[in-house]
């Protein structure tokens, strides 16, 4: 038997008909693709940085639950004291947990669509059904559909990116709050984008026996790190953490985690600095010619070209070594569609001229 009838015999279909995560190259490249902090932590902080790595021992297990880390988080996050939290390799991590604690074949992970790609892929991967309920056209949560849909799939658990990923908005609160009410299984609200937005449900844990929040400092600016939170009720958390493999957040994540959240200050600045930014590019997008631009609650804008130009624009950009993301050929609620980071000042400028000169 050759190598490739092996692989079609053994693989799982649904396994063989997958993409891996696909990260283009970005070597030289004005990197506005993947929603990262652009500024780089101040050069007194690095001194520190380096000290606090200095005193960890390589030859040990991390803290298995990382206490001193959760308590930072709780405070930064503004966790209720009553709500459990655990910790993550990146939130994508505790995604994964969430769906292999409720795992079974023929049970159904739903969100609406178009969102983050990782619900679906990890629903998949888990042997699990994924139910994606289109977006109406101002990629608001279609209320009808989706009460329908969990009537008839009785979704394990329900995904709501809050800001959405990658078109940008806020969901309705009203039309969350009947989802939380007649979902029959856990709803998950995404906050990834939560230092960008002044909603969050972090203070409404409590009133849902159902509800769990997820955040991440990777939109913040520590992309590097890869370390997640979910916080919600206890009694659900402590059967999702019996899915966590011992020590997943390394001692190195541990130590610059700690020492970064103990000056919240820089990642505040930081991130106030990216949301002026915003509001900036915002208004000289909508200046542009032939482009439909929506608003936003996090760290990147969506667009919209003239129909049939969003390839060319992209690869307009990256002649110009300015990278961001291609959304067209993806969900088809996304055609034509661009996705751009929030960058430095100077990024911005360069990606404006540049788009300018494509339009
Ligand atoms: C980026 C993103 C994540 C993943 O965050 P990590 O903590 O880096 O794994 C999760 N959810 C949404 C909606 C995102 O956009």
């Amino acid at each position: 038997m050759s190598l490739q009838e092996k692989i079609a015999r053994l693989v799982r279909p649904e396994i063989q008909v997958m993409s891996a995560y696909h990260v283009p190259p970005a070597q030289g490249m004005i990197k506005l693709d993947a929603m990262e902090n652009p500024w780089p932590w101040p050069q007194e902080l690095r001194a520190a940085w380096l000290e606090a790595l200095r005193g960890v021992e390589l030859n040990r297990y991390p803290d298995p639950s990382a206490h001193e880390l959760q308590a930072e988080l709780r405070a930064v996050m503004a966790v209720p004291p009553a709500a459990g939290v655990m910790l993550g390799n990146g939130s994508d991590e505790l995604i994964q947990m969430i769906i292999q604690t409720l795992a079974a074949p023929g049970r159904v992970v739903m969100a609406p669509e178009p969102t983050f790609v990782m619900y679906r892929q990890l629903a998949l991967v888990a042997g699990m059904s994924f139910a994606g309920v289109p977006l109406c056209d101002d990629f608001s949560l279609d209320v009808t559909a989706m009460l329908e849909a969990i009537a008839v799939r009785q979704p394990a658990v329900i995904f709501l990116a809050f800001p959405n990923n990658p078109t940008g908005n806020l969901f309705d609160a009203g039309v969350i709050r009947q989802i939380l009410d007649e979902a029959p299984g856990l709803v998950v609200v995404d906050e990834a984008y939560a230092p960008f937005t002044d909603h969050s449900y972090m203070a409404r844990l409590g009133q849902h026996d159902n509800l769990l929040v997820m955040r991440t400092v990777s939109k913040m600016g520590l992309a590097g790190l890869r370390l997640g939170l979910l916080a919600g009720p206890r009694d659900w958390l402590a059967e999702i953490d019996k899915t966590r493999l011992p020590y997943n957040v390394n001692v190195l994540t541990q130590a610059v985690a700690d020492l970064a959240l103990a000056h919240p200050e820089v990642l505040e600045e930081q991130t106030r600095a990216i949301r002026a930014e915003r509001a900036r590019l915002l208004g000289a997008l909508r200046r542009l010619p032939g482009l439909t631009v929506y608003p936003s609650e996090a760290n990147f804008i969506l667009l919209r070209t003239a129909q049939g130009r969003a390839s060319a624009v992209f690869e307009g950009l990256k002649t110009a070594k300015v990278l961001i993301k291609k959304l067209d050929g993806g969900h088809p609620m996304l055609a034509d569609c661009l996705r751009v980071t929030v960058g430095t000042p100077q990024e911005n400028d360069v990606f404006l001229e540049a788009l300018g000169r494509l339009l």
